[in-house]
């Protein structure tokens, strides 16, 4: 039998298309608040929002006789009419959110208009008005959000952590703050002040303070037709992933064409990018969705090539300076090593080096037959039958013009791969560290760490500590003491920690995930294939590969060593 839903089954319905998790409800209520022009935008959060969620604006505030009809299901002040659908340029428009948010929830608004003696309060319970009244209060708008989806209980068991969800809340209130450069946005957690965005003044600005200015930003525009794009990025290396965030006409959305556009097909488009279009309002269609986060463009086309030849040419100027293939000579200090170490501890068992092809003699079932000295480590290629030895007694012949450094060995001919055996030396002395417990290691001038991180470092106040950081304020006064030399900077190391932890929440598994991600961002750092060596450069870096535990890849899977054996040779020469 087909029957009208009642009107609060069907308004709990309709507010969960628009309010997923407290994130959401920031996202609106934030959009609102810049839609009401206000200067200052201030949360207060309780529990990552589930518990409770305020939002103070100095806005233009809501007259108190319509304090009802805001919280209405399609009322709205933005637009009255069909034309002025197709042209919408406030973030606001379908009249939902509040009616969405007060559905689920239990709610409070606040508001007195800039012009008016006195405010009013109006008070609701899932969706229904239990209080309407005036009542003094600040100029401008506060909302109360309680309880969110107290009456929704499948919705609620769907929530994360209460920090799981105060991050995104963050993500929102950054990515807003990043595109309103003129506005200031503080929050308020379970009390204690977390984030505080004072207007930089410009996007640009904005983006530094976010991504700090330590790490290189590049940045295009390019304009066609009325459409404009700016697009920023800050390649992270260690990341496995792209993060783009895009606001098409001051709107942050989601779009697969461009992010397709962006990562344009280049595998390299790791880290975070800011992507911020504006065009003509009739040219887009924003009334798809009912969180506002996808539009159709009416020429996707266009779009989509304006975007691709930005990222284009931000990619040219990234890799027109960092060449691989560009020998890069007196640039480096002299190779950075520290002693070597002769025992091999690592889990073999470990997945991360499966990959590897090559296998300790002693797994295989065959003796070798040519070791020469016991104390030599012995090693046979898996599926090949031949052993092969790497001892001591290794020659040094010389470097090829492309680079690769050949070693004269007792039983053949050792060719190198100088970059991939470096980052294997790195990668393994950063594990290494991270093995032996890690110690602080202060810095000598106390690091200004960038205000975005503020909140997650204070999240993070204890696995940081674990990991041997050391804030006085809010300051980096002490990082991870890596053993080698590796050149990381303070505020990379700090990245990599604060996404280790993110990805990780298993604190036993916690220091594993972080290692891998300095020693991936220590790879960065390796000598270049075409850098000249030393003949004792080239032997110490030979010997300290030989100490590797797993020295015939780098940790990303590529020979660093190439051997031909002198059977093979006699073979070929007939002997
Ligand atoms: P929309 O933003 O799509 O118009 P909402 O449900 O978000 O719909 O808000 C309904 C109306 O309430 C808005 O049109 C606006 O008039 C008013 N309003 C909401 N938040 C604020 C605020 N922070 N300051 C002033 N007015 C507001
Ligand atoms: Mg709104």
């Amino acid at each position: 039998m087909i029957k009208h839903l009642d009107s609060e089954v069907s308004s709990r319905i309709a507010a969960g298309e628009v309010i997923e998790r407290p994130s959401s409800v920031a996202k609106e209520l934030i959009e609102n608040s810049i839609d009401a022009s206000a200067q200052n935008i201030t949360l207060y959060i309780e529990q990552g929002g589930k518990s409770s969620f305020v939002i103070e604006d100095d806005g233009c505030g809501i007259p108190f006789e319509e304090l009802p009809l805001a919280l209405e299901r399609y009322a709205t002040s933005k637009i009255s009419t069909l034309d002025d659908l197709e042209r919408i340029s406030t973030l606001g428009y379908r009249g939902e959110a509040l009616s969405s948010v007060a559905a689920v929830s239990r709610m409070e608004i606040r508001s007195r208009e800039r012009t008016s003696e006195t405010g009013g309060i109006i008070k609701c319970e899932g969706g229904a008005v239990i209080l309407h009244t005036e009542s003094p209060t600040h100029p401008g708008t506060r909302i109360q959000v309680d309880d969110l989806f107290y009456n929704l209980p499948a919705r609620r068991k769907f929530l994360k952590t209460a920090s799981a969800e105060l991050r995104r809340i963050l993500q929102v209130v950054n990515d807003y703050a990043l595109v309103n450069p003129e506005l200031t946005f503080r929050v308020f957690s379970d009390g204690k002040r977390i984030l505080e965005l004072l207007p930089p003044g410009s996007t640009d600005k904005a983006l530094e303070r976010r991504w700090g200015d330590e790490t290189p930003i590049y940045s295009s525009a390019t304009s066609f037709n009325s459409n404009n794009v700016k697009i920023w990025w800050n390649p992270i290396p260690d990341s496995r992933r792209t993060v783009i965030t895009i606001f098409v006409n001051a709107r942050r959305i989601q779009d697969p064409t461009i992010r397709s556009a962006v990562c344009g097909g280049e595998s390299a488009a790791y880290g975070e990018w800011l992507v911020i279009l504006e065009m003509p309002p009739e040219d887009l269609d924003v009334n798809i969705h009912p969180a506002k986060e996808e539009v159709r463009f009416r020429r996707s086309g266009d779009i989509y090539k304006l975007i691709l030849q930005t990222t284009r040419k931000i990619f040219s100027r990234k890799y027109a300076f960092t060449s691989e293939g560009t020998p890069q000579m007196e640039e480096k200090a002299p190779f950075p090593f520290s002693e070597t170490r002769r025992t091999g501890w690592f889990d073999r068992t470990d997945p991360m080096f499966s990959q590897t092809p090559w296998k300790p003699v002693s797994e295989v079932t065959q003796t070798p037959e040519r070791v020469s000295s016991p104390e030599t480590a012995v090693f046979i290629p898996a599926g090949r039958p031949d052993p092969v030895t790497v001892d001591d007694r290794k020659n040094y012949i010389g470097q090829t013009a492309k680079g690769f450094l050949i070693f004269d060995l007792p039983n053949g001919i050792a060719i190198v791969d100088p970059h991939a055996a470096h980052e294997r030396i790195l990668y393994e002395e950063i594990a290494e560290s991270f093995k032996e417990g890690i110690a602080t290691q202060n810095l000598t001038i106390p690091f200004e760490v960038p205000a975005s991180l503020l909140p997650e470092i204070n999240i993070f106040s204890k696995e940081l500590n674990d990991l041997a950081f050391i804030f006085e304020e809010d300051r980096l006064a002490g990082v991870p003491m890596l053993r080698g030399r590796s050149k990381l900077s303070p505020l990379d190391m700090l990245r990599s920690a604060l996404r280790g932890i993110e990805v990780e929440k298993d604190p036993e598994k916690r220091d594993r995930e972080v290692w891998w991600r300095m020693a991936r961002l220590a790879c960065r750092d390796a000598v270049k294939l075409g850098r000249r060596f030393e003949r004792e450069e080239a032997e110490t870096l030979m010997d300290k590969l030989q100490a590797c535990s797993s020295p015939f890849t780098c940790p990303h899977g590529r020979p660093t060593i190439f051997l031909i054996e002198n059977r093979k040779l006699e073979d070929w020469f007939e002997r």
